[in-house]
């Protein structure tokens, strides 16, 4: 009669293993940038800065590896606040929504602020609803 052992030990190890979100760490400002729960984070909250790596977000699939900062925000209706970026060395640009919301790590709202707002759209209402 041989009781095996292992169904104890794996069970152990499943829990030594428990799924951790990925954690990077900003290249320009040292900040460890923790993972949003909704939606995609690709900028450090801390410098707004993030590495140009993606055609499209999350398919690593560009070799630049310039870094995108952030120059301006502008108001979306549906996502609210969007950074918009410039790669520094190839010139491409593109925006990623902002994580001023976000309970763990928000995105620096002063420092979104001090970049200045552009292309912010006010629909104009003809009649308040109340
Ligand atoms: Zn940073
Ligand atoms: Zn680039």
């Amino acid at each position: 009669m041989a009781m095996s052992s292992l169904e104890g030990g794996r069970l152990e190890e499943n829990r030594r293993f428990t799924h951790i979100n990925e954690l990077f760490t900003c290249h320009y400002c040292g900040q460890n940038v923790l993972p949003l729960k909704t939606g995609c984070r690709n900028h450090c909250p801390s410098c707004l800065s993030s590495q140009h790596v993606d055609d499209y977000p999350g398919d690593r699939a560009n070799s630049c590896h310039g870094q995108l900062s952030a120059y301006s925000y502008s108001i979306n209706s549906k996502k609210g606040l969007v950074l918009h970026f410039v790669c520094e060395r190839c010139g491409k640009e593109g925006n990623n929504k902002a994580a001023c919301d976000d309970p763990l790590q928000p995105d620096d709202y002063q420092k979104i602020l001090s970049l200045g707002c552009q292309g912010e759209r006010k629909k104009k209402r003809t009649t308040t609803r109340f």
